[in-house]
């Protein structure tokens, strides 16, 4: 230890320690407790920035709690190395993707080293290996094995000009990113995911994560997948075999339907005869629809924010409950994607339905009314409704239902049930329920991705690629220009194959998967990272798994998560896992905001905005453990950070007075007793001292427990400052009051070291513990500091004494010490004895817990 604070020579050296003595590596070890944390891991863009060095500052510090707490603890690290940048440089640059990746994970590895982050590096992977990626494949073949992997015609972004797929992004605005051509659907064959398959269960299973996760994320997961109870009725063509079937939650509703409309994409508009003009209106309708969507980056479901626009078939469907013939309509506000893409238009009932008919001039009938006391007393009783009076808007509430034959004077809520029984019983509906929750499409025409491993024979079809020949890998070198096809289908020593089943010439899926198959599972890798006959070993990731605490962005609510459930619940299904939820614990951290220069605007910090904060320039200036320190004390980590540099500066501060405490007491220290001594042999100083370390040792155990990082580092700082104001000298000070000096320092420098481990370690063999802490986190002789709850809760108060009006001692005192007691106290303590000796006591006021006051003359 040397006498300052030099914190780069300390992170350097300890960076060192760790790496050769293998300090975080863990191995299964069932003797032990384990504990499973586990931060998302980042795309390799090349540089860290400030929201990353957040996230893994608050899995470390809770990493190193639960080591200190005698867990077994697996913390590993990895790059989520798939995707459009890699592809972006090799356009723009020439650069292979191969060669962009592998720098930035090592240019990214190494900040992350100096942040001195605790991972067990030899668990490290990267999507984009081989050795990794076999494994995607491996999941693709058994998701196809039992037909969850399945192709379908879909619609992509197609610039017509460079005759390429575009993603949401790269067509905004709906023009082509480079060209500026006007960007078009275009029908390509995509594999999909029948992840709808488990919709029921990812919605149920919420019950058993619903403790450990932020009630937002669930309600996020809960309102995309949208569980909908309903019914389902087909109304026939007229003049037709076909029949168009609608999906409807409001089956009571039905007589009041005066249209049936159907999306852009339903194959009833195939029944329209050829060169008629009505076909020719949709069909202008149809291509104007399909080109404004393309303009938008994502389709919203429902078409909640467009305006409502249609166009009339000319067919005719009959309604089965009341046999009336209603006109079918194609309108942009329904998608094939919900329900059965189409729906019976009810606008006396339904918001959108009213502003559709309000705009073609559709009839608009009422069948609900609303429910009084009185009229719930007479269902069955056939009602009328005057229809000539004009609606201002939809009636969407249940009610009773009117002008509606038989079942009239029923209520909405029986009314639902007994009508899809009655369409069950004729045949021609029934009881149903829907998800808006979508398939989930993989296919990327990209090359930088896990190839879809797929071969296309002539003779044999789709023939999946045989487990013994996995993995599919991608080519080293491609050309990339960003148009024409994926620059996979240039490869041809790619493309062009045998097929597995017949040995004739064939070609390969050009396909790659979507990047978030690659995190749908990575964490169970973590725990058996170089199996190179499996996955993973299914007794090793029994017991890690399943994750304790996962901490990511709030942005990843949905897809991720999602994705990463649904994945676990398939493993569960082949027997790779026995249980349903691969996360426990889920916290998501807030964001990084810095000044945007000249404003008082707080803006996500970004390279764009131009307020980004290099993490690798603030360690060179204040040292990593100072920037960790900062980052959770200054907010809690589910809010919104404010970067403020002066805020690191105050925690630089401050580890240098814990510091130079340390330098200036370790000498005497080392000969301090090491049990408790006899309780009177402690001075009122050394008990306050002790009061305050036992304090904040529950404090501090109770912050972890509940992630509240910023409450901790203020009551370390609070401890801190009871030592600074501890007056005994080194040198002059009691074995007893050496013991609480000791017993104050050590339990802050423990605790101390989830947020600044280097300098932790340092302090720690600077108090004479050789090796440092993770050395005797090996041996044993490091643990959690115990709070004696006794010495905690005592509730001591310093009382100041005042002698004609000016400061001029302290008294020790509890809440309940009487008046009398008070002033006898300080009428007695030495320093205020000195200032009376031999002068007149005129009159001791005393404040009951605040001040006694003595007038003298
Ligand atoms: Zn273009
Ligand atoms: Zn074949």
């Amino acid at each position: 230890m040397d006498e300052k604070y030099f914190p780069e020579k300390i992170e350097e050296k300890w960076q060192r320690e760790w790496e050769q003595t293998g300090a975080f590596q863990v191995e299964r070890d069932d003797a032990r407790p384990k504990f499973y944390c586990l931060e998302m891991l980042p795309y390799p863009s090349g540089y860290l920035h400030m929201g990353h060095v957040r996230n893994y500052s608050i899995g470390d510090a809770l990493s190193w709690y639960k080591r200190l707490r005698g867990f077994n603890v697996l913390h590993p690290i990895g790059w989520d190395s798939f995707g459009q940048p890699a592809e972006q440089a090799a356009i723009k640059r020439g650069v292979m993707p191969m060669e962009w990746t592998e720098e930035n994970i090592a240019h990214m590895r190494g900040q992350l080293k100096r942040i001195g982050v605790s991972y067990d590096w030899r668990r490290e992977i990267a999507a984009h290996r081989p050795d990794y990626y076999k494994w995607d494949q491996w999941f693709f073949l058994k998701l196809y094995e039992r037909g969850l992997a399945y192709k379908r015609a879909s619609a992509v972004n197609w610039c017509p000009k460079e005759q390429t797929v575009l993603s949401n992004e790269q067509s905004s605005g709906g023009v082509c990113w480079r060209c500026g051509t006007q960007v078009e659907k275009k029908d390509l064959e995509q594999w999909f995911i029948r992840i709808t398959e488990y919709a029921e269960q990812l919605l149920d299973d919420m019950a058993e994560i619903e403790a450990g996760w932020p009630e937002r994320v669930l309600t996020m997961q809960r309102n995309w997948i949208n569980r909908s109870v309903g019914a389902y009725i087909d109304f026939p063509v007229k003049d037709s075999d076909a029949k168009v079937r609608v999906f409807t939650t409001r089956i009571d509703t039905i007589y009041g339907a005066t249209a049936v409309i159907v999306a852009a994409e339903h194959p009833l508009l195939s029944e329209l005869p050829e060169g008629s003009s009505l076909k020719a209106d949709v069909d202008r309708f149809v291509a104007r629809l399909r080109a404004e969507r393309a303009s938008r980056a994502a389709i919203v479901a429902g078409g909640e924010e467009e305006e409502k626009e249609g166009v009339n078939t000319g067919l005719f469907v009959t309604n089965p409950f009341s046999g009336e013939q209603l006109p079918v309509w194609v309108a942009n506000y329904v998608l094939m994607d919900y329900g059965a893409g189409a729906v019976m238009s009810v606008p006396a009932h339904d918001e959108r339905d009213f502003e559709f008919a309000q705009k073609y001039s559709l009839p608009i009938r009422r069948v609900i009314e609303r429910v009084s006391h009185e009229q719930e007393q007479i269902a069955h009783d056939e009602r009328e409704l005057d229809q000539s009076v004009a609606m201002p808007h939809a009636f969407t509430d249940y009610g009773i239902l009117v002008n509606s034959g038989e079942w009239g004077g029923k209520l909405s809520a029986d009314a639902i049930r007994e009508m899809a029984e009655y369409a069950q019983r004729e045949g021609f509906g029934g009881g149903a329920v829907t998800y808006r929750l979508r398939d989930w499409g993989i296919s990327r025409q990209k090359f930088w991705g896990a190839p879809i491993p797929v071969i296309y024979c002539e003779d044999c079809g789709v023939v999946p690629v045989p487990e013994k020949d996995l993995p599919v890998v991608l080519p080293e070198r491609a050309e990339f220009t960003g148009a024409g096809e994926s620059p996979l289908a240039g490869v041809a020593e790619f493309v062009n194959t045998t097929c597995p089943k017949c040995a004739k010439p064939a070609r390969r899926e050009t396909d790659t998967m979507d990047t978030f198959v690659d995190s749908s599972w990575y964490f169970y890798r973590y725990c058996d990272p170089h199996n190179d006959r499996a996955a993973f070993d299914t007794e090793v990731v029994k017991y890690w798994t399943p994750v304790d605490q996962y901490i990511g962005g709030i942005d990843h609510a949905v897809m991720h998560l999602l994705y990463t459930r649904f994945w676990t619940k398939f493993m569960r299904d082949i027997g790779l896992v026995e249980f349903d939820e691969p996360v426990k614990n889920l916290m998501t951290q807030g964001m990084v905001t810095n000044l945007i220069e000249g404003t008082d605007e707080w803006r996500r910090m970004s390279k764009s905005l131009g307020n980004g904060v290099d993490p690798d320039d603030m360690i060179e200036a204040y040292g990593a453990d100072a920037v960790r320190l900062f980052v959770l004390f200054a907010a809690p980590p589910e809010n919104e950070l404010r970067w403020q540099e002066t805020g690191i500066e105050g925690a630089v501060r401050f580890l240098r007075r814990v510091y130079t405490f340390i330098w200036r007491w370790r000498d005497s220290l080392r000969d301090a007793p090491r049990g408790v001594p006899s309780s009177e042999g402690f001075s009122a100083a050394a008990r306050a001292l002790r009061h305050e370390t036992h304090r904040a040792i529950v404090r501090v155990t109770e912050g972890f427990e509940r992630m509240s990082f910023n409450t901790n580092v203020a009551a370390l700082m609070e401890l801190s400052n009871a030592l600074g104001e501890f007056q005994v000298a080194p040198d002059g000070a009691t074995p007893a009051e050496r013991f609480a000096v000791r017993e104050a320092l050590e339990s802050l420098v423990l605790m101390l070291t989830p947020f600044t481990p280097h300098v932790a370690e340092e302090l720690w063999e600077g108090l004479g513990h050789e090796g440092g802490i993770i050395a005797g986190l090996k041996n044993g002789s490091v643990r959690w500091p115990q709070a004696e709850e006794s010495l905690a809760r005592r509730d001591e108060l310093e009382i100041p004494v005042q002698i004609n009006g000016k400061l001029r001692g302290r008294i020790r005192a509890t809440r309940d010490t009487a008046e009398d007691e008070l002033r006898i106290a300080a009428l007695s303590d030495e320093r205020v004895r000195a200032w009376t000796e031999g002068r007149d006591i005129v009159k001791v006021i005393v404040v009951p817990q605040r001040l006694v006051n003595i007038v003298v003359r």
